[in-house]
């Protein structure tokens, strides 16, 4: 496996490039790389590992087409671009949690406009509160996205290296056959 996932700044999957380009794209700044593979390759003086994953450090405007967005934790973080909706900072997937706005304890529904991404921080600050209980306040009213990427990429599960994994959801249509 010689190809990179390029993901947007928002961790959004674009397309698989070769390696080449995720170096060149990498040498001119554009992006940065978020995990590697485990091969070396040699260039004159110095080894580098092929990235496996670079992400764009300007975000790029997609045009969106009106789809049917299934509820899933994975679209949840991609619905809120991997920000924690109390303290508005990005993290990677092994960082976030989800919340319940509304506790379920107090009533709260498991949906769209009641489950936001988290940090693992503020969601134990959070506790089983409500934002208002707890004194912190949401980014925006999370709500149903209606809309999901123009862009589908279709990768082969077998040729998924595992560093893909993470982003590999929402407009990636995995073909396990
Ligand atoms: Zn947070």
């Amino acid at each position: 496996m010689q190809q990179a996932l390029l993901l947007n700044a928002s961790y959004e999957p674009l397309k698989v490039v070769h390696w080449q380009k995720a170096i060149t794209l990498w040498c001119q700044g554009k992006v940065e790389v978020i995990a590697v593979h485990d091969r070396e390759v040699r260039a004159v003086s110095v080894t580098f590992k092929l990235p496996s994953v670079i992400r764009l450090l300007r975000f790029v405007k997609i045009k969106r087409r009106f789809d049917y967005v299934p509820f899933s934790r994975a679209n949840i973080y991609a619905r809120d671009h991997h920000t924690c909706q109390y303290c508005n900072r990005v993290s990677s997937t092994a960082d976030l949690t989800f919340d319940h706005v509304v506790p379920v304890a107090q009533g709260g529904r498991k949906d769209w406009e009641n489950i936001v991404t988290c940090c693992v921080g503020c969601n134990r600050l959070k506790g089983g509160r409500t934002p208002a209980e707890a004194g912190m306040k949401l980014l925006r009213p999370p709500r149903r996205p209606d809309s999901a990427p123009a862009i589908r990429i279709t990768v082969g599960l077998r040729d998924a290296p595992e560093s893909w994994r993470d982003y590999l959801y929402w407009n990636v249509e995995l073909d396990d056959t």
